[in-house]
């Protein structure tokens, strides 16, 4: 059995609508969305809004079918491997910020350096 629920998103820099298409199949749950990072099977922020329950992006009409969404038991599960996913992009992140901050000081270190001069030895 096929079930297809369609959810629209409003674009917030151009006002356009884009269509999430929710589709379950034998327990197989894909979300795609319409975007134009969506097409290209990026992890757009309709998808992100969408596992994390921010439905303010997305058309009044369209939320009770996402209500009824949210009850599927393959959401669930999405969901828990979305989390799992996301949580290695947070600590990523992190460490990006942390090694981040460690180019700025030997570049500021560097900077002195050469500022101050380098005795020829
Ligand atoms: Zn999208």
């Amino acid at each position: 059995m096929k079930e297809q629920i369609i959810i629209r998103a409003i674009s917030q820099s151009t006002g356009e609508i884009y269509k999430i298409q929710v589709t379950r199949s034998d327990g197989v749950l894909s979300i795609r969305c319409g975007c134009p990072a969506g097409i290209h099977k990026m992890l757009c922020k309709h998808r992100i809004k969408l596992i994390k329950k921010d439905i303010s992006l997305f058309l009044a009409e369209d939320h009770s079918a996402i209500q009824e969404f949210y009850m599927w038991d393959e959401f669930k599960n999405i969901e828990e491997v979305f989390n799992q996913y996301n949580s290695s992009i947070v600590a990523f992140e992190t460490e990006i910020k942390k090694i981040q901050k460690e180019i700025k000081i030997f570049k500021n270190n560097m900077g002195e350096i050469l500022n101050d001069g380098i005795k020829y030895t």
